[in-house]
């Protein structure tokens, strides 16, 4: 996927705001910072534990807003419908998604519809793009520096987890849910108690490993990580050992990284350790030097592993 970026959309459409690789673009509009993103969620299956394709396409763009310190305020959403989706299933997934903007504060503005041939499609597809309003101050893998300390806002793998157990018809002896949430409410109060907040990125697709992949290239950057502090509940543990799954890579849908100076890094701990979504945040490693976009991962035994970026996709229709 990121090949396909570099090699053809990136080019193609080349500008400053795609340019910055951020979860969302940040543009002034008149006297306004305005934050824009878009995200199409083809997740399999639609219902899951702890939430629904709807939910996920609210909460995923809600999030990409948030990651660039914007207030989430205004949604779409457009509907791929395959021909013969029990209508009881769709009002299920509105339901949700009506549940999900109220949670989120947003209001879902605009939409649009298309029905697609039986067999053309699966069931359903949602695209959300989301408007918000950007803090005034940049927060993007640009921002990165050498000696930023990186927190991690809780455990990682639920999301992803919760689908695979689905679809391999596992069950855990302690209930497991995706850890699907709006993840405003910590950013807004990092902002608000003025944390020097660098850079943020929720974990998703490809999970933590790929999300600090992502930042060490755009930033140029060598990034190190303490894998013994990175939580991972027991559940998501036992199945990623069955499944052949490293945690480091399963996808979140409520978790994010903050870079943040090392002079804040303790203040971030305690804001975030004070919202909900966000209440055992750890320290998990440090900026390097500029150079060389490489992270590395030191395991509980000091051996080092190099975390890559994956070439396949690990879990496909995850979101
Ligand atoms: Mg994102």
């Amino acid at each position: 996927m990121r090949s396909l970026l570099e090699r053809l959309f990136l080019p193609a459409f080349a500008n400053q705001w795609l340019d910055a690789r951020h979860d969302s673009a940040v543009m002034r509009i008149g006297a306004e910072r305005i934050a824009f993103t878009t995200d199409t969620y083809v997740v399999s299956p639609l219902f899951f534990p702890g939430g629904d394709i709807g939910k996920l396409a609210v909460f995923g763009t809600v999030n990409d807003l948030a990651m660039a310190g914007a207030r989430p305020l205004y949604l779409s959403a457009g509907f791929i419908l395959e021909e013969g989706l029990p209508l009881a299933m769709l009002e299920i997934i509105v339901a949700s998604m009506r549940e999900a903007a109220a949670a989120a504060g947003v209001e879902l503005v605009t939409g649009d519809t298309k029905v697609v041939d039986r067999g053309k499609g699966d069931a359903v597809f949602i695209n959300t793009a989301g408007i918000g309003a950007a803090a005034d101050v940049e927060i993007s893998p640009r921002r990165v520096q050498p000696g930023d300390v990186i927190i991690l806002s809780g455990d990682v793998g639920r999301h992803g987890i919760a689908i695979m157990s689905v679809r391999k018809g596992l069950s855990f002896e302690t209930a497991l849910e995706s850890d699907c949430a709006p993840l405003w409410q910590p950013v807004s109060a990092l902002l608000q108690k003025g944390v020097d907040v660098h850079c943020m990125r929720d974990l998703t697709r490809g999970g933590l490993a790929s999300a600090l992949n992502e930042i060490a290239l755009d930033a140029g950057v060598a990034i190190a990580i303490d894998e013994s502090a990175v939580a991972v509940c027991e559940p998501v543990a036992a199945a990623c050992e069955l499944l052949g799954l490293d945690p480091l890579y399963v996808a979140n849908e409520g978790r994010f990284v903050a870079f943040v100076t090392a002079e804040h890094a303790d203040r971030a701990l305690d804001v975030l350790s004070g919202c909900t979504v966000s209440a055992q945040p750890r320290v998990i490693g440090t900026v390097g030097a500029r150079g060389d976009a490489i992270v590395e991962a030191l395991g509980a035994l000091g051996n080092p592993r190099i975390l890559d970026l994956l070439s396949g996709e690990q879990l496909p229709r995850i979101c």
